[in-house]
């Protein structure tokens, strides 16, 4: 029915400008990404992944039902699923290198990763990605033919990835994002190692690697059960820091700056603005004590990357011979996955991918100055010319140096260079995030070098 009443609100609508209904949509639409993960679409993709066997780097690749190779040809085949489903969105393909003369691969082996990109739209060579291992093993790394489930390592990253996929190519965003089956993670990190290179070689602009290894055990080795957390490892300084880049750093701040930290910052608040009974903690290191993943590749060329994965982890269940021993039973089987919480952490990966992906570019060439004044002045780059239009403005960051998290922030408008009065360089740490018309922030990029996202 027609009253006064919805007549006036119609007006009122009618009246408001266009960007405060965007804003309105963007935050809803964050939240329904955060909703939309299904527990059941990754119990089976997961369950598909296990069926397989092995899906070890070294197994067979003949066989449709056994094998990596039908462990890949599977994934490309849902990936080409869920692009026939949104118009063509995903661009699928294999990544693939030979590796020999390795420790773990002595023979020559064809190292194939799956991956898919949905382009965006203002920036197309802009990419956030998000990615899970195909390969698995147990016991003895090199043991090619014996079961090995891998159902949380590491089929919980790969069906978390196809499952985001799903969700996020409903949306069209800014930037690219690129979802990625890897392979080799267990015999040395081979399949990231040739797709960052790729990547390197073809001039992507990579903002942020969402790597998910192992993102559905809840019941730790520790006793713990908790399916409300989730750690995001971030290590500090630049692994391809220049001496004078260390130098500089030294006297000017950073080490706890780099773009990877911050990237691990903006996930954590994600967690808070849209996740239910979900908590980021973040871990400033590389990786657990003295081991890997998929990341780290990425993080060697410099690009910001950074493992997400479960808190509690059971070792019994990883890399093991399926068997029971003294009454233990080990293997990285089906019953060790608590399906509804690798939901969970998929959807803290779609949101900040889309989020990453619907903000502007961060800001590029980020500078700081105000030594022996009252005031600090940062000044960064101007919008790229093609999101001119998408951008509002930005929001200057800052904290305490032994705070974790960044604690104030200014909106400072459309400018490149503002001047914070009465706020000492020595006492803060800065940063400055761009701001998209409908409000969808970037990460906050620390001054120089230690905090580069890049142009
Ligand atoms: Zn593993």
């Amino acid at each position: 029915m027609f009253t006064a009443r919805t007549y006036l609100a119609a007006l009122i609508l009618a009246a408001l400008p266009a960007q405060a209904q965007q804003n309105d949509n963007k935050q809803q639409m964050l939240h329904a990404i955060a909703e939309a993960p299904s527990a059941d679409n990754i119990k089976r993709d997961i369950e598909k992944l296990v069926s397989f066997g092995t899906r070890h780097t070294l197994s067979e690749t003949e066989s449709d039902t056994r094998g990596i190779g039908a462990a890949r040809r599977w994934i490309k085949a849902e990936f080409e699923k869920i692009s026939a489903e949104c118009g063509g969105c995903l661009e699928v393909s294999y990544s693939t290198g030979v590796i020999s003369g390795e420790a773990r691969i002595p023979n020559a082996t064809e190292v194939v990763s799956v991956i898919a990109i949905q382009r965006g739209k203002t920036d197309p060579n802009r990419f956030v990605i998000m990615s899970g291992d195909i390969d698995s093993r147990v016991s003895d790394v090199m043991d090619f033919t014996s079961d090995a489930p891998g159902a949380n390592d590491n089929a919980s990253g790969v069906a978390g990835t196809l499952e985001a996929a799903r969700v996020l190519s409903q949306y069209q965003f800014n930037g690219s994002i690129v979802y990625a089956a890897l392979a080799g993670e267990e015999q040395g990190l081979f399949g990231g190692k040739i797709l960052a290179q790729q990547a390197k070689d073809a001039g992507w602009r990579i903002k942020a690697v969402l790597n998910n290894d192992m993102i559905g055990n809840t019941a730790g080795i520790n006793g713990v059960i908790d399916n409300t957390t989730a750690r995001v490892f971030a290590e500090g300084t630049r692994a391809n820091e220049t001496e004078a880049e260390a130098r500089s750093r030294r006297f000017t701040g950073g080490e706890n700056d780099s773009p990877t930290r911050n990237l691990a910052r903006y996930i954590d608040l994600i967690a808070d603005n849209y996740m239910t009974n979900l908590d980021v903690m973040p871990v400033y290191r590389l990786d657990r004590f003295a081991r890997g993943g998929h990341h780290r590749p990425f993080n060697d060329l410099g690009y910001p990357a950074v493992r997400i994965m479960e808190t509690n982890e059971h070792y019994d269940r990883q890399h093991q011979d399926l068997r029971t021993e003294n009454g233990i039973v080990y293997g990285d089987t089906l019953d060790g996955v608590d399906f509804a919480y690798a939901a969970k952490l998929t959807a803290l990966n779609a949101v900040s991918l889309a989020s990453l992906s619907w903000a502007p570019n961060p800001p590029a060439d980020v500078t700081i100055k105000g030594a022996v004044s009252a005031n600090t002045t940062l000044s960064w780059a101007a919008p790229l010319p093609q999101e001119e239009t998408l951008v509002k403005g930005y929001k200057i960051y800052w904290r305490y140096t032994d705070a974790s998290a960044w604690q104030f922030s200014r909106e400072v408008g459309k400018v490149t260079e503002f001047t914070l009065e009465n706020v000492v360089i020595d006492n803060y740490f800065f940063g400055v995030a761009s701001v998209s018309q409908d409000g969808i922030e970037s990460p906050v990029v620390f001054p120089g070098a230690a905090g580069s996202f890049g142009n």
